[in-house]
């Protein structure tokens, strides 16, 4: 197994995920298996439980691990299939090692950072490394670690001691380290300069922490000047292709291109003594991959005509919070060879209660709402903007605007339709209309609560089509002979099983269910140019190379060209 760690320093969101998944993606391309670890030093088990607003949303894996967005990047960029065991939280470590030791494991001893809880980590990371993650089912060749934090963080410090232990254990050979810095340009603009200081005290952080980064690879707005890679070069005892550009381009997927071309592929190569020119098994669909991926991203940049299409929100104040969401929206514009421009629409400034605070949102958020030509209400929790989704669903839906609607989208699509087409004006969800007395929406149906400990849908399950559902949009995207699907889901809500009769007779069509028929899984709108409402998380599967169809239709739909899809 060889080993490449990503670190970060000088400030956290450098692009440490996009970094490693572009190294991952230029590997893939020779044929190597490669696979990926997500380490966060925070003590939360997983992402499960933090708020999308500060931390960004939660993943899902098909496995129902709830974990870091950035193994979202890197199933994106590879089309690999991780596991949560790929994410890993000090949190979770030290779990196994509190409840070991009240289990009497290490009876007699004391239980220390160093050597338990480093080794761990270690064990840990050569388990996990060794996963398949493609169809192939074979050992992965290459295992990108990526480090949480910046270096230099307290939490992160018995990571990089367990790293530094892990590279004297498996060799040089074996083990190379990408450090992500950070190159500001004072003042801001044209006439800055590519400031190198907070690069160099980062590399001379990780240093002391005890690893020796192979290659540097400098975050910053324009390419840096070779006067900034020599400098950089000069101060850190490194040679100058050891200092990588990473400067912004129109999109990130641009980002494996720029480290091809600096080489960073023969000199990883190299180093970790990887053959390239190895009649690998997976050396003709690796190129395949690339060649299509090369065309995909300089196509886009020839590209003008750009469809605007709404992302109305809980959380849109993070961007990241519906990260995966709108990457399956650009997947989708880039496979119809359109531009997208994503208007974030926070859902309470459509709410009448902003129209008397401040009357400036609330016509902008509308304003907005209108001129796109498409409109996504993605997942969330709890009340808090609901009325103004709500709102935004009714324009939609009477406006004839294509929609999708994604688990809280898609319940409230069915609170709206009930209230405003079948006229039952307290119509709710039990989790957000408690005193409501018709519950469309109601807690998991059919699940036993008093035997399981799990409170929460979570992962990969089957959704079956409806016999009779032929004509659903959706539905023909997938071809006729398909008539089962797989999606990953996060919910504990559902439609009310009692109310799919009304619903359906009120038009409102049932297209998808799982295989207990219990759980509605999709619902259509059959007299609307593209009206869908889906249980399940289609942006948890959607790649880069492979669009999920659901985002593919509703794209399509807001650019008109869907028969052509
Ligand atoms: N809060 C809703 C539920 O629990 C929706 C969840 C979601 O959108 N992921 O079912």
């Amino acid at each position: 197994m060889k080993y490449i760690v990503v670190s970060g320093g000088v400030i956290s969101g450098a692009g440490k995920g996009i970094v490693a998944s572009s190294a991952g993606l230029l590997l893939q391309s020779k044929g190597f298996v490669v696979t990926t670890i997500k380490i966060d030093p925070y003590i939360n088990i997983d992402s499960g439980t933090m708020s999308p607003l500060h931390h960004g949303e939660v993943y899902v894996t098909d496995d129902g691990g709830e974990v870091n967005l950035d193994l979202g990047n890197f199933e994106r960029y590879l089309s690999t299939t991780l596991q949560r065991s790929h994410n890993i939280t000090a949190g979770e470590i030290y779990l196994d090692i509190i409840s070991r030791e009240r289990t009497g494991h290490y009876l007699g001893k004391t239980v220390q950072v160093v050597p338990h809880f480093t080794n761990a980590i270690q064990g840990y990371i050569e388990r996990t490394a060794k996963i398949p993650v493609d169809e192939s089912q074979a050992e992965p060749d290459v295992c990108i670690i990526e480090l949480g934090g910046t270096v230099g963080d307290i939490e992160s410090s018995p990571f990089i001691y367990a790293l530094a232990q892990l590279r004297k254990r498996v060799g040089k050979e074996n083990f190379v380290q990408i450090h992500v810095a950070y190159v500001p340009v004072v003042p801001p603009g044209a006439s800055g300069e590519q400031k190198t200081k907070p690069t160099q005290r980062s590399i001379s952080d990780v240093r002391s922490a005890g690893l020796s980064p192979l290659l540097v690879a400098c975050r910053c707005e324009a390419a840096l000047d070779p006067g900034t890679i020599q400098k950089i070069a000069n101060m850190c005892s490194m040679e100058p292709e050891q200092v990588i550009s990473v400067h912004d381009g129109s999109t990130t997927y641009h980002v494996p291109l720029l480290l091809e071309k600096q080489n960073i592929l023969g000199i990883l190569c190299e180093y970790l003594d990887l053959q390239l020119d190895r009649a690998h098994p997976h050396v003709e669909q690796g190129k395949r991959m690339w060649d299509n991926w090369v065309y995909l991203v300089r196509s886009q940049d020839t590209i003008i005509d750009t469809i605007s299409i709404a992302l109305v929100g809980k959380y849109t104040s993070n961007k990241d919070a519906y990260l995966s969401v709108s990457k399956s929206i650009e997947h989708a514009a880039m496979y119809c060879h359109k531009k997208v421009r994503i208007i974030w629409i926070d859902a309470a400034h459509l709410e009448e209660e902003t129209y008397r605070t401040s009357a400036v949102k609330y016509h902008k958020a509308w304003h907005d709402l209108c001129s796109v030509k498409g409109i996504v209400v993605p997942g969330g929790f709890g009340t808090h903007a609901t009325g103004g989704i709500i709102r935004a669903i009714t324009w939609a839906r009477t406006n004839k605007k294509p929609f999708l609607g994604i688990c809280l989208g898609m319940q409230l699509t069915v609170v709206e339709y009930a209230r405003h087409v079948m006229g039952i004006p307290d119509a709710g969800s039990q989790e957000l209309h408690p005193e409501s007395k018709n519950h469309v929406i109601v807690y998991m149906p059919g699940h036993n609560q008093e035997n399981s400990r799990d409170t929460m849908r979570l992962g990969k399950h089957p959704c079956i089509f409806k016999d009779g559902t032929e004509w659903s949009k959706l539905r023909s995207l997938y071809g006729p002979p398909i008539s089962q699907i797989e999606e990953r889901h996060r919910n504990q809500y559902e439609i009310n099983p009692e109310m799919v009769e009304e619903l359906e007779k009120a038009g409102l069509a049932v297209v998808g269910k799982d295989p207990t028929g219990k759980r509605i899984e999709i619902i259509e709108i059959r007299d609307h140019p593209f009206f869908i409402g889906v249980q399940f998380h289609p942006e948890y599967l959607s790649r880069v190379l492979r669009p999920s169809k659901v985002f593919l239709g509703f794209f399509a739909a807001a650019a008109q060209c869907l028969e052509k899809i």
